[in-house]
């Protein structure tokens, strides 16, 4: 899969994506994240990629021309499988299953918005979809758009190993919570400061293992994330 990201801050992707799965994926040609410097895009001595709000008030705004030539001299040709996705605060809420149906396409291009946000014309003729990634406002897209990519990445087949398989994580419907929170995890020591792991991981009979990562994704869910409980039959919680 093909991620493009535009930025003014081409060089702030030089962290995100240098460790660990994703920086393996792409080492393994799983993956491809090309990062695009907006002010490419801009043609004047100080390549001026923003501008004052129209009906005044704070700040500066992301204008429209760079970021349509950008997108245009990046996919000559529009395709049903390349999207164009601009973060933004004001954007439909990313979650696991964004992140399911985004690794299903075969391109993507992420815009990056800075200050006080992005031309209203590039959500409304350029985008295909307007992101956020939480209700809170970030500075810029930048880390919005790390978001999106390493939760997409991790989905794509081979990028991570069978062993530590997306399916079976929080969210998932093929999680050990379906749907849920997964569940808690333990490692060795099994006594660490008097605290114990639950002596059934220890035991080596995988139907009662498997129960108790049900029971235990199913109990946590309900403490810490009572919103993610679907309500039963009797339309209780
Ligand atoms: N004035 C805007 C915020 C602009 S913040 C508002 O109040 O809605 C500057 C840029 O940061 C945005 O253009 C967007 O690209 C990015 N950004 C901020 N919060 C974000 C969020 N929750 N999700 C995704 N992108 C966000």
């Amino acid at each position: 899969m093909i991620f493009h990201v535009l930025t003014i801050f081409p060089e702030f992707f030089a962290g995100p994506f240098a460790h660990g799965v994703v920086k393996r994926a792409q080492d393994a040609h799983l993956l491809d994240i090309r990062i695009h410097n907006l002010r490419d895009w801009a043609f004047d001595r100080h390549k001026t990629v923003d501008d004052r709000p129209f009906g005044g008030g704070e700040g500066m705004v992301l204008k429209p021309e760079p970021i349509f030539l950008a997108v245009e001299s990046i996919w000559p040709q529009r395709t049903p499988a390349r999207k164009v996705i601009l973060l933004s605060a004001q954007g439909r809420l990313f979650t696991q299953a964004g992140a399911n149906r985004l690794s299903q396409e075969s391109e993507l291009l992420l815009i990056c918005g800075r200050y006080e946000g992005v031309d209203e014309r590039v959500a409304e003729h350029l985008a295909d979809e307007e992101i956020s990634i939480g209700n809170y406002v970030l500075s810029g897209g930048e880390l919005a758009a790390a978001v999106v990519i390493d939760a997409t990445a991790r989905l794509l087949p081979g990028v991570l190993g069978n062993e530590t398989s997306a399916a079976f994580e929080s969210f998932q419907e093929t999680g050990h919570g379906r749907g849920l929170l997964d569940c808690p995890h333990w490692t060795r020591p099994a006594e660490f400061r008097g605290w114990k792991a639950p002596e059934v991981l220890l035991n080596g009979n995988h139907e009662e293992i498997r129960r108790f990562r049900r029971e235990s994704a199913v109990e946590k869910t309900g403490r810490l994330r009572r919103d993610l409980v679907k309500p039963g039959p009797q339309g209780g919680e």
